[in-house]
């Protein structure tokens, strides 16, 4: 099936859910309602016996002005009666109500017969999850971080004691992902392999996500292949496609730039990210094991001068002691 319509059937369904969800919900509260108020029972049954009279009265050819203005007055009454029954027991006016997820169209996905916009987005969030898919974010939450793999002696060649210094890294991190915006700073995390890189730029990402922002995650390998694979693809629909989405996303969280297959493609693709984005002030994670000198032999001067000036330089300690705890090399 072409990705447009899987995608568009995926939506569809998504709202389905959320219409579901929406109406469970308000079953929960007038439950919770009537338990607290045993007249609001019988005065909920009221209003959905007027409103079946409503629908019943409106049949054609038969003048039922006078009967609805009735109903209508009654259904007035009984609607505010039930606001101030609901507020003396202690709940909001509208909590009987309806919640919906888009208050424009609520979660149709029409309004006025067109598109709404949050259906746009509830395609553009498929697409990538589709591209970030690769990476489980279920370990990466900031609680499962581990401070105590960190030691707290300073380390000979530095005379930093990591765990100090990744306390810092931690709190800074959970800190952003808390206050992020579509207009954050962007962040350059660098440091040798297995010092938690990866947990904590996927636990910003899988923060923002849960805040509602759209997020691209993985690692460089995978979404510049990704890149190489659909630029050159011969099915117009989907060229370009995801270079447009990294472009565009909220944040994004490049992992392990430098592991990927360099050729002048990738290179130029790596420039094209940093540098529309860096014009465009959308921040992006990079995390990476190569140093600012390595940086600057692999992408040269003008990739590793945007990071270094622009981006905030999280360097990540530890080495040997969580080579150890991990048992790994
Ligand atoms: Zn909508």
């Amino acid at each position: 099936m072409k990705t447009t319509a899987r995608r568009m059937r995926q939506a569809e369904q998504a709202l389905e859910q959320r219409r579901a969800a929406a109406e469970r919900q308000q079953r929960q509260r007038r439950d919770i309602a009537c338990e607290k108020i045993p007249a609001l029972a019988a005065l909920e049954q009221q209003l959905a016996e007027s409103s079946a009279a409503v629908v019943s009265a409106m049949s054609p050819g038969q003048d039922s002005s006078e009967f609805l203005a009735l109903l209508a007055k009654q259904n007035a009454a009984a609607q505010a009666e039930r606001a101030r029954l609901l507020q003396a027991a202690g709940l909001p006016a509208d909590y009987l109500d309806l919640r919906w997820e888009c208050p424009e169209c609520h979660d149709s996905g029409f309004v006025r017969g067109r598109r709404c916009a949050c259906f746009g987005k509830l395609l553009q969030s498929l697409a990538y999850q589709e591209l970030s898919m690769d990476t489980p974010l279920e370990r990466s939450a900031f609680e499962l971080f581990r401070l105590d793999y960190y030691s707290t002696q300073p380390e000979a060649a530095t005379g930093i004691a990591p765990r100090k210094a990744m306390e810092g890294v931690f709190q800074y991190c959970r800190e952003y992902a808390a206050h992020f915006t579509p207009r954050a700073k962007s962040l350059f995390f660098t440091g040798p392999t297995g010092l938690g890189k990866t947990h904590l730029s996927l636990a910003i990402a899988k923060a923002a996500l849960e805040r509602g922002f759209p997020v691209i995650y993985g690692s460089a390998p995978n979404l510049l292949s990704r890149m190489e694979r659909d630029r050159f693809s011969r099915f117009g629909e989907s060229a370009g496609e995801t270079e447009q989405a990294l472009l565009e996303c909220d944040l994004l969280v490049l992992d392990d730039l430098g592991a990927e297959f360099s050729t002048a493609f990738t290179q130029s693709c790596v420039y094209n990210i940093v540098n529309t984005r860096l014009m465009g002030e959308k921040p992006v994670i990079v995390s990476t094991n190569l140093n600012p000198a390595q940086l600057n032999e692999k992408y040269g001067e003008r990739v590793t001068s945007r990071i270094i000036g622009n981006y905030m330089t999280l360097r990540f300690f530890g080495g040997d002691v969580r080579q150890k705890a991990s048992g790994r090399g």
